[in-house]
């Protein structure tokens, strides 16, 4: 088999990039490993940057997120028993995010692609990039139990953190950073109106929480709970009265209880590999780059990264010039830093460390007094959650 563009991985990263491909009339196969089904339920992201929602629309994925997405404009920051709002449009311009589940945008770029888009092959998994810097690389696959080989003109890792494409780049011209934390998320998805209409981040002595939703009947809430913590272990009513104690308010706020649908732990992680390109194998998304979870910008990240590679590859063939995809890597790294530093900053703000000191504890509550009184600390939170602008 043959293609201009080789795509590993049926994620947000790879769907929208075989989608913007697709509309700059450049060919391109997806390989992914898992089935349709499984790829359209698994539950991860939830909030969609404004530049995000905004690089939907113009790809014609946007029709299905515009009626049945949430607009927010803002979230709220609570600690010590109060509630402080931060208002999005009134900081930044007018930016705001959009709540809908990363399954949803699965969903919608999935049927475009088997409507009209190219080959996409579930249950096809990559066995390893070969040839990454010549000028035919080739990704060796296995689909239906049979092995087979994709020529390419250019592959682009969107394989996820536990993909092969990173490993096809030479250890000694890689760089890894990263940091691992030791508490996780135990995250469950209930069937119940959520009880607020925004986001809220919760810093507690007993540790973080966040009420999310994924639609106005489903909500989505997370624990902070120590590293290797099994889901099973916490009861229903367990999880419910330790979130009530987390959100707790002095005003007459209550949480709504509903029937747990969902549970599940996700680990916390701060990872980037550089660089992002080795020849002409790209690498995209999860497959480059870990964020913790606090600063919901995991999905975004993978966007910004297609979009830089679409841009490149469209550039090169309207002018013949190399230079936005010889680029990619720092174009990419320089967005990719700042989510870094705003997902770190988010989790180090709002998460209680298990060797947390009295005088660290002061330092998060002096933090969070700064957020709710000083404009500029506020509007620097409503810039990084609102999303930093592609390259
Ligand atoms: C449990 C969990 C919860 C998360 N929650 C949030 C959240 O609340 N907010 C947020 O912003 N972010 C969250 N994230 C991060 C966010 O979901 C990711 O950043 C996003 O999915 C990245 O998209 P991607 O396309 O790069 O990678 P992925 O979504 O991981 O997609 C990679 C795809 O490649 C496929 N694949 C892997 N190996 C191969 C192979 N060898 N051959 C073919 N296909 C392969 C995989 O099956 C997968 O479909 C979460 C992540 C996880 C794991």
């Amino acid at each position: 088999m043959r293609t201009t563009v080789g795509i590993i991985g049926a994620g947000p990263a790879g769907l929208l990039l075989a989608r913007l491909l697709h509309n700059a009339g450049i060919d391109a196969v997806v390989l992914e490993s898992r089935d349709r089904a499984y790829v359209e339920h698994r539950q991860r992201a939830g909030i969609l940057e404004q530049g995000t929602v905004d690089v939907l629309r113009a790809a014609g994925a946007g029709e299905r997120m515009d009626r049945e997405g949430l607009r927010h404009d803002g979230i709220e920051l609570r600690f010590d028993r109060k509630r402080h709002r931060v208002d999005f449009p009134a900081l930044t311009g007018g930016r705001s995010v959009m709540v809908y589940a990363q399954t949803e945008v699965c969903k919608d770029l999935i049927a475009l692609q088997l409507k009209d888009g190219g080959p996409l092959l579930f249950e096809a998994e990559a066995l390893a990039v070969e040839d990454a810097d010549t000028d035919r690389p080739r990704v060796r696959f296995r689909h239906e139990g049979v092995e087979d080989v994709l020529e390419c003109d250019y592959v682009v890792g969107c394989d996820g953190f536990w993909g092969v494409a990173r490993k096809a780049i030479p250890a000694e011209l890689t760089r890894v950073f990263e940091r691992t934390y030791p508490f996780g998320w135990l995250g469950i998805l209930a069937d119940v109106a959520p009880s607020h209409d925004e986001l809220v981040y919760a810093r507690h002595d007993r540790g973080f929480a966040l009420l999310s939703m994924r639609s106005p009947s489903v909500s989505r809430l997370y624990l902070q709970v120590p590293e290797g913590t099994d889901a099973e272990a916490w009861g229903d009513d367990e999880i419910w009265t330790e979130l009530e104690r987390r959100f707790e308010t002095a005003d007459d706020w209550r949480l709504e209880r509903g029937p747990i649908t969902q549970k599940s732990v996700t680990p916390m992680r701060s990872y980037v590999h550089e660089p992002m390109r080795h020849g002409r194998l790209f690498l995209a998304g999860d497959a480059a780059h870990i964020v913790p979870p606090t600063g919901a910008k995991g999905l975004n990240l993978a966007v910004g990264d297609v979009v830089t590679f679409a841009r490149a590859l469209t550039h090169q063939r309207e002018t013949g010039s190399a230079e936005l995809l010889d680029a990619y890597s720092e174009t990419c790294l320089r967005r990719v830093w700042q989510a870094e530093r705003f997902s770190y900053d988010m989790t180090t703000l709002l998460h209680r460390a298990p060797d947390a000191t009295p005088f660290e504890d002061r330092l998060q509550l002096a933090r969070l007094e700064r957020l709710a009184s000083s404009r500029a600390a506020e509007t620097d939170l409503a810039e990084g959650y609102t999303g930093f602008p592609f390259g």
